[in-house]
């Protein structure tokens, strides 16, 4: 029994011990309470709606967390203080930082608000293991530049089609991408799976350029009818970026509904630390965004709207849900602050504004 009870006060301890500190005082006086209750790596999966669509898991984002929160002890506390920074970042947005200041008649002048980054610039180094039967060329790659520059800034055409519900929510995210080098590799493996072997020179990849200044995107067969896979900000610096199957790269026939370009807007998305619109959970696990209705599962096709789960209607033509390519056609202003978060002072992402 001693033993037992030795035991439940170590239990105690270790619950307290990651408990978030939810009174974290931060700079220039203001109390800051940031609620980390709800913060989750670890998902299940499996935990999807049933549908008949054979690219169900087109996706392995979570999955491929999964394995690297295993095989990475200190990955789990570094996306805990990112979450908390991208937390605080989103409660002080357009407060200024020290509201006790100059309001008062006192001497001190106001205090201004975190300067707007504005526009930020991400090169991209398109890495290819080149099969000859799913080609890639300079036309998929010109267009894959040209996609994610429309989604990201709010000019992919079909928004028009975005209902009068979700409207006022559309983002411009304001991120321009540009080509700054393609890396191309004669491949003759059918399947280069999940375990980042196309990112590793040395498992017969390519290496990644500079990845705190770069966007690295490896175009290669991933096999399994998976479309793409990303790696959040927080991960090992060798293996950031996104990795996107050769028939869903760009404008690219071979890709049918998945074939303009749309893999690689998602799984940008999750590189600057987007989770899936459904929170990949049942409906009362978020994606740690306000103004995105919960669901509690992905979408797939070209759902009609109103789509209704978890009593609201979901936000199916999100770029963070499973659609049809020419069905998704938004992020939210929510996830654009998440977004930026990232490039702030002390984000993850910072590194590519400085
Ligand atoms: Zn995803």
């Amino acid at each position: 029994m001693k033993k037992l009870i030795f035991s439940l006060a170590i239990l105690a301890l270790t619950v307290v011990a990651c408990q978030p500190n939810s009174d974290e005082v931060v700079p220039n006086q203001e109390v800051a309470t940031i609620d980390m209750s709800d913060f989750y790596v670890y998902t299940d999966s499996d935990v999807e709606k049933p549908s008949s669509n054979a690219k169900k898991d087109k996706c392995q984002t979570m999955k491929v967390l999964n394995r690297q929160l295993k095989e990475n002890p200190g990955l789990e506390k570094r996306m805990f203080d990112i979450e908390k920074h991208t937390r605080t970042y989103i409660y002080f947005k357009g407060k200024p930082k020290n509201p006790g200041g100059g309001n008062g008649g006192g001497n001190t002048p106001p205090p201004a608000p975190d300067p707007y980054i504005g526009i930020i610039t991400i090169p991209v180094v398109v890495n290819i293991l080149e099969d000859p039967a799913h080609p890639v060329t300079q036309a998929h790659i010109d267009s894959q530049i040209a996609i994610l520059n429309a989604d990201f800034n709010n000019n992919n055409p079909n928004t028009a089609g975005v209902p009068k519900e979700f409207a006022d929510l559309v983002a411009d995210t304001e991120i321009t991408f540009t080509l700054a080098a393609i890396n191309r590799k004669a491949s003759s493996k059918s399947e280069w799976g999940t375990r980042d072997a196309m990112k590793l020179e040395s498992e017969g990849g390519i290496d990644a350029t500079d990845p705190t200044n770069n966007l690295n995107l490896w175009v290669c067969e991933i096999g399994g009818g998976i479309l793409g896979y990303a790696q959040f900000p927080g991960g090992t610096l060798a293996t950031d970026g996104v990795v996107i199957g050769s028939d869903y790269f760009g404008e690219n026939a071979a890709g049918g509904v998945y074939g303009h370009g749309r893999t690689a807007t998602h799984e940008v998305g999750h590189w600057l630390n987007l989770r899936h619109i459904w929170g990949d959970g049942r409906c009362r696990q978020d994606d740690f965004v306000a103004d995105t209705p919960s669901s509690d599962g992905a979408n797939y096709g070209c759902p009609s709207y109103p789509t209704v789960n978890c009593k609201s209607n979901d936000m199916t033509m999100n770029y963070m849900d499973y659609v049809d390519d020419n069905c998704m056609y938004m992020f939210s202003n929510g996830q654009n602050d998440r977004i930026r978060a990232i490039f702030a002072s002390e984000g993850p992402r910072e590194s590519f504004v400085n």
